[in-house]
């Protein structure tokens, strides 16, 4: 029997980890699949993932800077795709291509299952109001934290990030503001960087400040890019944690959409980490 076939469509794509987290959990449940990475011209996203679909590809993750592209693609959505604008999980159904977001939830079950930090109650500041942060403000809200504030450099996009969410934050009773990165707050639980600011090798962008002692502070980015922000955490007495927990997770939940199984995930993070510090020594 053909394996069934997946991609991770990007620009660039080449560093990518989808491929070894996706070959791990196809092994452990076995699927058969192949999953490898697609390169896509910045003009021709779209083109390029039809011809693979056409050619018989099964469905494909999608990363930076594609996932609103995706998000027009899809024919269905899940309603936090719907939220956050942006798809990074397309599945070529027959009849129309479902399109979902799994960044969110990732985030959500590391910080719970991995990090050990149960979010109910927790005060949040997830700084940045891009892609990946739209997809992780949904999923914090519903875990039931009791406030999440959105801080960016850009105010406007924190302001409509936020007032997309209001209703949602009321349904679960929890308290959500727009801040700018100069006032960010003071003493939060959980402090999540989904900004660009370490890939770009930036200062840290918010003050030391916003963590308590004790706090949990992550970072999306993993491998050296990472390494600026976790010192700085270190220092000021919060608990560091860089984004591969994120990464192995919202895989996982691709990987159910996709297959309809859900993979353990603990086994495939220790190998990844290990993958990821051997490659950077
Ligand atoms: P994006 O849509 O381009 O958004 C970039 C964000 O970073 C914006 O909020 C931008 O602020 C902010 N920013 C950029 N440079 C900054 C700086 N020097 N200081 C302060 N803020 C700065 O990118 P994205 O898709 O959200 O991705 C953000 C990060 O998350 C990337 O590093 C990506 O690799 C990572 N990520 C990780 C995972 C994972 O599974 N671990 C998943 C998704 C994304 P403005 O609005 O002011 O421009």
């Amino acid at each position: 029997m053909t394996p069934d076939r997946y991609v991770v469509a990007g620009h660039p794509v080449e560093h990518s980890q989808s491929p070894f987290i996706h070959a791990a959990f196809a092994r452990a449940t076995g699927q058969a699949m192949v999953y490898e990475t697609m390169l896509c011209p910045l003009d021709g996203f779209a083109a390029t993932v039809r011809r693979f679909a056409g050619e018989g590809g099964r469905g494909c993750n999608v990363t930076v800077p594609f996932k609103h592209e995706a998000f027009e693609l899809a024919a269905r959505r899940s309603p936090r795709a719907a939220l956050a604008l942006a798809v990074n999980t397309l599945r070529f159904d027959p009849d129309g291509w479902f399109g979902d977001n799994t960044d969110g939830a990732g985030l959500v079950r590391d910080i719970e299952t991995h990090a050990g930090r149960p979010l109910r109650g927790r005060r949040v500041l997830l700084v940045g109001a891009g892609g990946a942060a739209a997809g992780a403000l949904g999923p914090l809200i519903e875990a039931g934290a009791s406030e999440v504030a959105v801080a960016n450099r850009t105010r406007e996009k924190a302001d409509e990030l936020v007032e997309r969410h209001r209703a949602l934050a009321a349904r679960h009773g929890v308290a959500l503001a727009a801040r700018t990165l100069a006032d960010a707050g003071t003493a939060y639980d959980i402090v999540v960087n989904a900004t660009a600011s370490s890939l770009q090798g930036d200062a840290i962008p918010v003050d030391a400040r916003v963590l308590r002692p004790g706090a949990l502070a992550l970072d999306m980015m993993y491998g050296p890019a990472a390494r600026g922000f976790m010192a700085w955490a270190q220092a000021h007495g919060a608990v560091a944690r860089d984004g591969l927990g994120m990464l192995v997770e919202q895989a996982a939940e691709a990987f159910e959409a996709f297959r309809g199984v859900r993979p353990a995930t603990a086994e495939v993070l220790d190998a990844l980490q290990r993958r990821v510090r051997e490659a950077h020594q």
